[in-house]
């Protein structure tokens, strides 16, 4: 249990995870934190199982802890169909010819990887009624402590309510190791917050939403940190990734504390995902999560730096001011890392500024620029500053050999 005494009204913060060990070497100690489960099921896929699972499944069965393993294609998404297939294979018993073991099911899920496998377990395990834990494989995303998985359910994405992860255990050898485009969306995924904890005090002004400050200074203090490691993260320096590795988790148990994403997704999470939804509306593989948040992020602060130099309404202003700074260094970062660009084409990148703004209920600038009659104006003045500022090419023309996948 990681918990927190607070002074909003919740008054305290809990989630049910009981470790979260990031350390080189954090492979070797998987069996010290599951001790205490003798049938776990490990799940991974062909890529994530050749850089930890292999050496975690030899691990467990040494010490009797491992019922089987399941191994889906590289680059498997998590869709319904591959839940489906986890959930099949999850009652296979390791020894048939014991007849005892037959009806057992397994005690444990042990997803070993990242954003697709971590979203396939996460609903696995809770259907199954059994805990969960993760071995993350790169530091890609912040949906490690997430209560939710967003699954691809023919041509929609779903986000169902899931459950939270016991036990997360990022090994920094194999995250700093990790293909360069999963390092770029974690920090892609970061640089929203700022975003995402200026709309979320907004709407406390204006809606008069819950918000806590310890909440939103714990995620925007892993941001800050961050954003100052990130600039080594294409050398792979140790410390670069595990900023970014200790950034993602801290956001997310902010989104556990909190009970909602709130904390780590506003206006830039509303129009990234809804290009992902663009994409798999049309039968297309959506990109890198971050990836399409980390320019989202762009399109955002735009928004909001046209709104501070037009806004009569002073408090407002003085709010966006807080976080100009933040900005500037979201900006001064992208020129070093240069995260590439999903979306170019200036119709789609409106488009998802404006659906973007009912992706989800939550009251963000792109609903207060709605009200005022100013939404469109503003994603169609918006897009020429951030090709300008923010884009150096494309994910295609950066990465050719990429295989799409979230
Ligand atoms: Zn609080
Ligand atoms: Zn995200």
């Amino acid at each position: 249990m990681i918990e927190m005494d607070c002074t909003c009204v919740q008054k305290h913060h809990a989630i049910p995870t009981e470790a979260v060990e990031i350390s080189f070497g954090a492979l070797e100690k998987a069996p010290e934190h599951l001790r205490g489960y003798h049938r776990i099921f490990l799940v991974a896929d062909e890529n994530t199982y050749a850089v930890a699972g292999k050496r975690v499944e030899a691990l467990l069965r040494e010490r009797g802890m491992l019922s089987h393993v399941f191994v889906l294609p590289a680059g498997a998404l998590p869709t319904a169909e591959n839940v489906g297939k986890v959930l099949i294979e999850a009652g296979r018993d390791a020894d048939p010819y014991d007849i005892n073991a037959f009806s057992l099911n397994p005690d444990y899920l042990l997803a070993v990887g990242s954003g697709s496998v971590n979203d396939t377990c996460r609903m696995v395990s809770y259907r199954l009624g059994i805990p969960y834990g993760i071995v993350g494989t790169a530091p890609s995303m912040d949906g490690y402590a997430s209560v939710v998985a967003p699954l691809l359910n023919g041509r929609r994405k779903i986000v169902y309510t899931c459950t939270i992860a016991r036990h997360i255990l990022i090994d920094l050898e194999v995250n700093a190791a990790a293909p360069y485009p999963l390092l770029l969306s974690g920090v892609g995924d970061m640089i929203g917050k700022y975003v995402a904890i200026l709309d979320w005090e907004n709407s406390r002004d204006r809606t008069g939403e819950y918000y806590c400050e310890k909440i939103a200074g714990m995620v925007l203090s892993a941001t800050d940190k961050c954003i100052s490691a990130s600039e080594a993260l294409e050398k792979r320096d140790p410390d670069a990734v595990r900023s970014v590795s200790e950034g993602l988790i801290l956001s997310g148990e902010g989104i556990a504390f909190c009970g909602s994403s709130r904390p780590a997704s506003g206006t830039e999470h509303m129009i990234g995902q809804t290009w992902e939804v663009m994409d798999v509306e049309e039968g297309k593989v959506p990109n890198l999560h971050g990836i399409e948040v980390g320019e989202a992020t762009f399109a955002a602060m735009e928004i909001f730096r046209r709104l501070h130099g037009e806004t009569q309404d002073a408090s407002l202003r003085a709010l966006i001011e807080k976080y100009l700074p933040a900005f500037d260094r979201v900006e001064a970062l992208q020129r070093k890392l240069k995260i590439p660009f999903t979306v170019t084409d200036r119709g789609r990148f409106v488009e998802g500024i404006l659906r973007g703004r009912t992706f989800r209920e939550r009251y963000t600038v792109l609903q207060y620029l709605y009200e005022k009659g100013k939404l469109k104006e503003y994603a169609e003045a918006v897009y020429a500053p951030v090709m300008e500022k923010y884009c150096f090419g494309t994910f295609r023309e950066r990465f050719p050999d990429w295989e799409k996948g979230i």
